[in-house]
């Protein structure tokens, strides 16, 4: 099944933009971490945050809808002009725009005004680059008119370079814009926040000590995503690291043939005339990527010796005669992206991306703390489920105190929780205990319900909102988004909606199996891309179980759930993963049957690793 993948190193994406971002302090200037090239992908957004950008910048507001969505609430700023369709979004969800055209920002003005908001703008001028921003002659009569537009307030002015016309930032045109921001404010008595000072392409004036004073705001991208490798073309940066995205495909043939194509020459599949010399007999490779996938021109192999020939719609062209190791079918072959090969393979549907995160590099714990109130506990200590943990290895302590509280500290002491508890409001006290250990983690949700009913503002969290309520979808407090955001949370064996949940399941971004995708797919399949959305770009994954999705013989016969091998498929493939970090077992009470607590039990123990063999 694996096409080509994108594998995205956060650690290194935070690394580059805490280097950017200490330059740019340096200077008194903020950065804004642009993510377009990334598809405003949240994970990639927080290692910019982590890293220490002061706010986040995207120029598309799908992108920007999906940062929101993932519960990331930094201050995000809207690069190319809103279309006037989108105004109402525009005004609700980014805190501060980039604008050139007057209907537009009078059209901001008046959403604004109906809000009952004011809106933030950045006036764009053109220093020569000849794309967006307003001529610097109409400077002083547009400012006039934007102070007449009650919804609006001129945050700041901008300009951006080397984009359309490749000019390049300098002393001149950069100086340029702060004495037209001297004129602004001496003129009209504003107070400026941002002289935005542009794109990557400045970051070389600024470490040449000529960057003019008064800039005070760039909006970074290439730098921290590709580590410069077009900014700093001719003198690559030391600090900064290049190979953050890598694309990698796999071999799917590998022969000698001739150099020179044989018979009558007309034109390729994609029109163009190809020419050839013929240097004799090559080793020649074809991997699974095409023009389908990457922007084939902008592909540099990392294994030296490597030479890309050419592409057709699926098939990319190898030389592999020089390649140190011969290559082998089924081997993977990496590549380097230039910045337009990078914006392909992040759009194309083809292509997986994977985010990695390393930090904390989670081995997973040799200890695990049950958690199981004074009715529960009985019931588990029948079934000798410490003394079956110690067993396969663990040093395992029981606690009957349930709380968040009680959770966290056991995290604290490197172990991973598996709590026990009547109903999901067990799920969401071992998530808030997560959340206060991790940065960022995904869910696996295994359930009948998915607990996404809308709640009460004000109330306590209940069984049949824990969901929504860690999700912050409501307006109840104590959210666990943005550690916990919808794009991670995979739901499987969902087969009971609330009328009133459908939309709000369908409007999140959380990835669902219900049981006909399971029928569909296998779980061999639905599991292995459960993994993949939970952790992908996470320190990990918290598991909650229910066994109301599975047919368990002798207990809700019938019901159309998953079934109990395949369930312990599940969880074998969990602890195969090293990923998960917390579990929660819920529908367990005092009464519960010793057979039913046993098959439960063992689902458990498959999930900490125990074999057959
Ligand atoms: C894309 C963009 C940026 C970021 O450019 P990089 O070269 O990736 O740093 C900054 N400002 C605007 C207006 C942009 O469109």
């Amino acid at each position: 099944m694996p096409g080509p993948q994108v594998t995205i190193d956060l650690e290194r994406i935070e690394r580059n933009a805490r280097t950017v971002v200490s330059w740019c302090a340096e200077a008194g200037i903020s950065t804004f971490g642009v993510t377009k090239g990334a598809c405003g992908m949240p994970q990639v957004a927080r290692a910019m945050l982590r890293g220490g950008v002061q706010g986040l910048a995207e120029s598309r507001f799908e992108n920007i809808k999906r940062l929101r969505d993932a519960g990331i609430d930094a201050p995000i700023m809207l690069l190319r002009s809103p279309p006037l369709s989108l105004i109402d979004e525009v005004v609700r969800s980014v805190d501060v725009s980039l604008n050139s055209e007057l209907t537009v920002i009078r059209e901001l003005s008046r959403v604004a005004e109906r809000m009952g908001r004011i809106h933030d703008i950045i006036l764009m001028i053109d220093l020569g680059d000849l794309r967006e921003g307003i001529w610097p002659d109409d400077l002083i009569p547009t400012v006039e008119q934007i102070l007449a537009l009650p919804g609006i307030r001129i945050a700041g002015l901008g300009t951006n370079l080397t984009c359309f016309g490749a000019i390049i930032p300098t002393e001149v045109n950069l100086g340029q814009l702060t004495d037209l921001s001297d004129t602004v404010r001496k003129t009209f008595g504003l107070d400026l926040t941002y002289i935005s000072g542009g794109n990557s392409s400045s970051l070389p004036l600024l470490l040449s000590g000529g960057m003019p004073k008064g800039i005070n705001n760039l909006r970074v991208g290439e730098a921290i995503l590709q580590g410069g490798r077009d900014t700093f073309l001719d003198t690559p940066r030391p600090e900064l690291d290049r190979d953050v995205f890598l694309l990698s495909g796999e071999l799917l043939e590998v022969k000698m043939k001739p150099s020179m194509p044989i018979g009558k020459s007309g034109v390729d599949a994609f029109g163009g005339r190809p020419v050839f010399q013929d240097i004799g007999e090559r080793l020649r490779g074809i991997v699974n990527i095409g023009r389908e996938d990457a922007h084939i021109e902008g592909l540099l192999p990392v294994a030296p010796g490597i030479i890309v020939l050419g592409a057709s719609s699926d098939h990319l062209i190898l030389d592999v005669t020089e390649a140190a190791n011969p290559p082998r079918v089924g081997d993977k072959v990496n590549f380097r992206m230039s910045y337009g090969a990078l914006l392909a393979a992040m759009t194309s549907e083809y292509v997986e991306k994977i985010p990695m995160y390393d930090r904390h590099a989670a081995t997973p714990a040799s200890r695990v703390s049950i958690f199981a109130d004074e009715a529960v506990a009985p019931v588990l200590h029948k079934q000798t489920l410490d003394g079956r943990l110690a067993n396969i290895g663990y040093d395992v302590d029981f606690t009957t105190a349930t709380s968040a509280d009680a959770i966290a500290r056991a995290l604290d002491r490197r172990a991973t929780p598996l709590v026990f508890g009547a109903d999901h409001r067990t799920s969401f006290a071992a998530m808030k205990a997560l959340s206060g250990s991790f940065d960022a983690f995904g869910l696996i949700w295994l359930d009948s319900v998915a607990s996404m009913l809308p709640e009460q503002p004000g109330q306590a969290v209940a069984g049949e909102s824990a969901l929504y309520r860690a999700l912050g979808l409501g307006t109840g407090a104590e959210p666990l988004a943005p550690k916990l955001s919808p794009e991670n949370v995979v739901l499987i064996g969902l087969r009971e909606t609330a009328p009133e949940e459908v939309e709000i399941l369908k409007s999140a971004r959380l990835k669902i199996f219900t049981i006909a995708d399971i029928d569909a797919l296998g779980m061999r399949e639905v599991i292995r891309q459960a993994v993949q959305i939970a952790s992908a770009g996470m320190q990990g994954f918290h598991v909650s179980y229910n066994p109301a999705v599975t047919d368990i013989p002798g207990h809700l016969p019938g019901s159309g759930g998953i079934t109990v091998r395949e369930t312990h498929q599940v969880m074998e493939a969990i602890h195969q993963s090293k990923a998960m970090r917390g579990m929660d077992i819920t529908g367990l009470d005092g009464e519960t049957e010793p057979r039913l607590a046993s098959v439960i039990v063992h689902f458990a123990l498959s999930a900490f690793g125990k074999r057959i063999l």
